[in-house]
């Protein structure tokens, strides 16, 4: 008995060796697990020893991904969610849209059956993408946390940490460079923030996301300076799909980004009538100058994409007249100069408006609610209007 657990032992070892170096390895696999059948100890060490032969990419050539990888953009108006499941069924939830939205999040994610976030990721502190991710941790198990290593002083940015804390979790730093532990055969990087910033849109932990031939690239709200350093830092950036920069807004999806990404299809997360003018013109005429497919959750409801490793397709809730031309709508435009009209403005000004108000930077602006500020508004200045629309923090 002894002697054959010895045998066994000695094969798996040199098995281990042999998967190292020769592609014969691979099919000499089979017979030794046939072998040392008789001992349940030494199988599953000659199950490491399989996963790796497979891990050390002999096996590659075939490893044709199996299964379904689905990602889900959950319309939560105004703000930002996606969902992405693996085909074994792994989860990686990337924000959750804002407070308001916290049980259409929940309720969404145990529609889908979710019993579990592997990986959950706050972009970046705004309200928009991390309102409801309290919620999230409340009512799911958590693996991992991932957000940039930046702080709000807001209530919402309060209780995301006092979620964390009761859980016991821990928060790993967001930034370039990391590639993320969640399933085999999906490569999941994370490619920004590269540096540190003082806005938080351009603090936005960026994933660029690979299943056989396929990838997806989901960028937060980080802007043009934030594309520029991932650009420089030369990664493969090229996507079958793009979410959408900062919902459209002008101060993301810059030329040479966009084309670098190269993307098939686009999706903008964003909701109806929103006060910040998004998805601009600007964008919507880059994407349709490149005839890239658009869908958007204000006219489309829930987005969900498919991808078998080779071939995406997608679904929305809504059959969706996917516009590929900016529809004129009486929103904010971004080219016009808005006269400061009270509809025009957000509802929940802060305490101070008399008088001289002084922002640090956007992020201030939108701690305070308080975005976008109009030209001859309280609060106003040329170096917040980044793009000298006349609008400050669109
Ligand atoms: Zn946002």
């Amino acid at each position: 008995m002894l002697k054959s657990k010895m045998l066994a032992l000695l094969i798996s070892i040199s098995l281990l060796l042999l998967g190292c170096t020769s592609t014969g390895a691979v099919d000499s696999k089979e017979t030794v697990s046939n072998q040392i059948e008789t001992s349940p100890v030494i199988n599953a060490k000659a199950e490491t020893a399989k996963a790796d032969v497979s891990a050390s990419g002999i096996t590659k050539l075939a490893a044709a991904v199996k299964g379904t990888l689905k990602v889900h953009f959950i319309d939560v108006g105004q703000g930002a969610s996606q969902l992405i499941v693996s085909p074994n069924g792994k989860t990686i939830l990337i924000d959750a849209g804002n407070n308001d939205k916290e049980e259409l999040i929940v309720k969404y994610l145990k529609k889908e059956n979710v019993k579990k976030i592997d990986i959950l990721i706050g972009t970046h502190p705004d309200a928009d993408h991390i309102g409801g991710l309290d919620a999230v941790i409340d009512n799911f198990d958590v693996g991992k946390i991932y957000m940039p290593k930046i702080q709000a002083n807001t209530e919402t940015f309060k209780d995301l940490l006092s979620s964390i804390q009761k859980k016991g979790l821990k928060v790993t730093t967001a930034k370039s460079g990391l590639v993320l532990d969640w399933e085999k055969d999906i490569n999941v990087e994370m490619i920004a923030p590269v540096g540190t910033y003082d806005d938080t849109n351009e603090m936005s932990a960026v994933i660029h996301l690979t299943y056989g031939s396929n990838s997806f690239l989901l960028t937060g709200d980080a802007e043009a300076l934030s594309e520029a350093d991932i650009l420089k830092s030369k990664v493969n950036l090229k996507s079958d799909v793009l979410m959408v920069g900062h919902h459209g807004s002008k101060t993301s999806t810059s030329t040479n980004f966009l084309k670098a990404v190269n993307p098939k299809y686009a999706v903008i997360q964003v909701g109806k009538g929103n006060k910040y003018g998004h998805p601009t013109e600007e964008v919507l005429k880059k994407l349709n100058d490149k005839k890239i497919k658009i869908y958007r959750n204000d006219t489309q409801g829930n987005i969900i994409f498919s991808s078998n490793g080779k071939d995406i397709t997608v679904k929305s809730e809504k059959a969706g007249v996917v516009t590929q031309k900016p529809t004129a709508k009486p929103t904010v435009k971004a080219t016009t100069k808005p006269t400061p009209k009270a509809t025009a403005k957000p509802t929940s000004k802060p305490a101070v408006v008399q008088g001289d108000v002084y922002y640090k930077n956007c992020t201030a602006v939108r701690d305070a609610g308080a975005d976008p500020i109009y030209e001859g508004d309280p609060g106003y200045s040329s170096k917040l209007d980044r793009d000298g629309d006349g609008v400050a923090c669109e």
